[in-house]
Parts: structure tokens; sequence; C-alpha cells
């Protein structure tokens, strides 16, 4: 219906939900990696809502899988089981490392991390978290406190116990890194080190050790959170041998280590299903949401049996977790990236877009970063490439305009907002990547030559 911006009550809704396009882009229909406006106008989404649409809008397995489900039994309240969650909860636990073996199903990220939270409290008897600065773990009570990340811009005080340590940022931060990481990387950050000498993970470390020292003393923290790759924060890879060093010292101070994979999961980054797995850890909670889902509201925290056990003290009730309608969609979203082959698609495809990428760097003086793995890719821009002075706002939303007019929709994060984050759903093709990159450099030739 082409009259129906003209119905869109704009200012019934949250003031924050209309702060990224100049005009609100309204979406009537998706399709695989493709998505519809009003005017019947075709975008190709490489943002995948922000990361979600992990196999596919309206993937038809899911689709078919979640009406099933909708004729036969939508809810229960887990006062009641039914037969999908448990299915589920053995297929989502057999993709992951054995030591993780009870699953707790809510609906979105915030929730599993607010649980998460809690449940390192309970189990270590320990109240303090340790959190990156430039993280994002979501607008939960506990989480909210969490996330140190520049879109989160609320005058609220910073609840008690939270501690933010030092960002391993190999592009923005005091020390590079990425001598150390893969070539295939492809960052342009050098060190003043020799390749394979790269100290940056262990200075980074040496921050953790100070926040801890000062701020939570041992036997006073309860977890480390970290994303994989941070996502919101603007695609940030933490240089190699960091995740390993945290974990140590987290476990040494009496806490337990927490990877968020909400945006790393799944496949998402090709080379592992967890992006935790890069990283050689072993967390002790690992939580997810958004490609868990496909879009439908369905999250997990996935634990040990011993930090879960306290939870048969007290009921924790969740309405709507593990219903049979998420764990049906659950399990039709785990048998499609199987059957799509997804994890592949994101390895193959994200190789191909992060060397096209590269290539717009050799090219526009505006590109200062390119990194990511698989599908999971960020274009940081800048003023300058010497002092990496980030771009403007203004010229960011002018390249992110032109794109959307070309239709193709990216999104963007960061500190600064000048990262250009590109994750589409697991489905894209060759053909794809190849016009992204097009338009992109289009972009960069017309608003920043
Ligand atoms: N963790 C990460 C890494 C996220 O990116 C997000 C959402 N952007 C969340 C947690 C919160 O998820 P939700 O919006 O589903 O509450």
């Amino acid at each position: 219906d082409p009259t129906v911006i003209s119905h869109v009550r704009l200012h019934n809704l949250s003031p924050s939900l209309l702060s990224y396009y100049r005009q609100p882009v309204i979406i009537h229909q998706g399709h695989m990696q493709w998505l519809f406006d009003h005017t019947g106008r075709r975008y190709l989404d490489m943002f995948g809502g922000i990361v979600t649409v992990s196999i596919g809008h309206c993937h038809p397995k899911v689709t078919e899988a979640a009406h099933r489900q909708m004729s036969r039994l939508w809810h229960t309240t887990n006062i009641y089981l039914h037969p999908q969650i448990h299915e589920y909860t053995e297929r989502l636990l057999a993709t992951l490392p054995s030591h993780l073996q009870v699953v707790h199903l809510v609906n979105s990220g915030s929730e599993a991390n607010d649980l998460a939270v809690m449940l390192a409290r309970l189990s270590t008897g320990n109240f303090d978290i340790v959190s990156l600065r430039n993280c994002y773990h979501g607008m939960g009570p506990n989480c909210m406190a969490l996330t140190a990340h520049n879109t989160w811009k609320f005058n609220v005080p910073h609840m008690f116990g939270v501690h933010h340590a030092m960002n391993p940022d190999p592009y923005r931060g005091l020390w590079g890194g990425s001598a150390c990481r893969d070539s295939a990387a492809q960052t342009t950050r050098q060190c003043d080190c020799q390749p394979g000498q790269c100290d940056a993970a262990q200075k980074y470390a040496d921050q953790l050790a100070e926040t801890l020292r000062y701020s939570c003393p041992k036997g006073r923290v309860a977890a480390l959170f970290a994303e994989s790759i941070q996502g919101v924060g603007g695609t940030v890879q933490f240089p190699k041998g960091y995740m390993k060093k945290a974990e140590a010292l987290i476990r040494d101070h009496g806490g337990i280590l927490v990877m968020d994979e909400v945006q790393t999961g799944f496949g998402r980054t090709g080379e592992h299903f967890w992006g935790f797995e890069a990283h050689g850890v072993k967390p002790d909670i690992v939580t997810m949401a958004k490609g868990i889902g496909n879009g439908f509201p369905l999250a997990a925290v996935v634990t040990t049996k011993e930090v879960s056990a306290r939870m048969s003290e007290a009921l924790h009730f969740n309405t709507y977790g593990g219903g049979p309608i998420s764990s049906a969609v659950g399990i039709a979203v785990l048998d499609a990236l199987e059957e799509d082959g997804c994890q592949e698609v994101a390895r193959r495809t994200g190789a191909r877009l992060l060397s096209g990428l590269a290539a717009l760097r050799d090219k526009h003086g505006c590109v200062g970063d390119v990194r990511g793995k698989g599908l999971m890719l960020g274009v940081e821009l800048v003023e300058d490439r010497e002092t990496r002075a980030p771009l403007a706002a203004a010229a960011v939303a002018d390249v992110w305009e032109h794109t959307k007019d070309c239709g193709l929709l990216i999104g963007k994060g960061g500190h600064f907002g000048n990262v250009l984050r590109i994750k589409p759903p697991m489905c894209i093709t060759e053909a794809d990547v190849d016009f992204t990159v097009q338009v992109l450099d289009e972009a960069f030739a017309k608003h920043l030559p």
C-alpha cells in the first residue's frame, strides 16, 4: 500500500526509533537477503535486521516450522513441558563444548545477559562484574551497566560493582596487535614491533590486571563479560592471545568467564560456529540471541551444571522463554544453517567481501581500517588516515543515505558512529558482494573524494 507512510503515527513511537535514516524506511516484505518497501522497491539487506536474520528473511523452512507449531500449540509457560524444548536444547548443546550442559531459554540478548550476571553472582558468591569499554551487552537492568558503548548516552549513574577495563582495540587503542593477527584480517594497523613479536595482547591484559587489582580485589569479582568480536562497538577484534590471558586473570581472581555470542554465534564468523572458539577459551557461560531465531524472539544462556546449580533454590520465571513456537523455530534455524551450508557461505562470501573492501581502502583515503571475519565486517571511516580522526557524523550519514538510495542497506556503529557494519543474512551470493563493494566505491567517490 503506497499510502502507508501517511498512516504511520511517527509521534506515537519512541523517538529513539527514528534516529537512523533521514526519512523512515518502511519495510513491508522480506525474502532471504531481500527487503521490499511500501512502494515495492527492493533492497539488498547487508545488515540482517542488526545481525539477526542469520539464514534469510522468511526462510521457507523456518516459516513452515513456525506455522506447523502455531497450529498445534502456542504457549504453556514453564509450568509444563513440551517436546520441542527437549529436542531444541539437545540440538543446541550439540553445537557447544561438552562442559556446557545446561540451557536457560529466554527471549532477547538483554535478558540472556541479565540472567548471566545473576548466575555469575550466585555461583561464585561474588558481586563485581568486569566488562570491556566499548562493549554492548544490552539494555536490561544488569547488562545496561555492563554496556560501555557510546550509543548509550543517558546520564544514568553507573551501577555499583561494575567495572570497565581498557578495551583491547588494535585500531583505536593505545597499542596495535594486527601484526599478531591472521594476515587474512588485512587490517591497516601496524605496530612498532616485529611481526610475531607484538605484545599488545600482554599490554592490554596488564591493564585488565590493573583494573582487577584496584577495583575488585581477589574474592570479589564474579565474572568477566566479553564479546568474541565487538559488534555495536564497530567490529573490534582483540589482539590474538588477549582473551586467553584475560580468562586466566579472571579465574585467578575468583571469577568466571562469560562470552557474549549474541552477534558472533551460529557460524557468522565463518571460521567457527562460535566466535569464542577462535580465542581458545573455555567459557563458563555463553549467551546467545539474534541469529539464534532468525528474527523470532529467542535467546539462551548456556552454562555448566555447577554454575546453574543454585537456580534450583528459587523460582526463576520467564513466561515466554523456551515456548513451543520459539523452540520449533530454533530447531528449524539449526537445520537450515546446516542444510544451506551457512557457515561456509559466511566464510566464502566474507573473504571476497573483505578483499573487496580492502581494495576500497587502498583506493579511498576516507577508509581508515577494514576488519572482521566471515560475514561480520567493519569499515572504519576517517577524516585523515594518519591521525585516524573519525569521520564526522554528517559525512557518514551521506554515505549511508547514498547506499540506501542505491538499494543497499548496511549498518553503522563504533564509538564515534563512523564504522560501517556489514553483517548480512548468511545466504548472500558473490554477486551481492560485488554489488555492495561497487555501491560503497561510488558512495566514497561521490561524498568523500
Ligand atoms: N549483546 C550483544 C553483543 C548485542 O549486540 C546485543 C544487541 N545489539 C545485545 C547483547 C542485546 O540484545 P537484545 O537487543 O536482543 O536485547
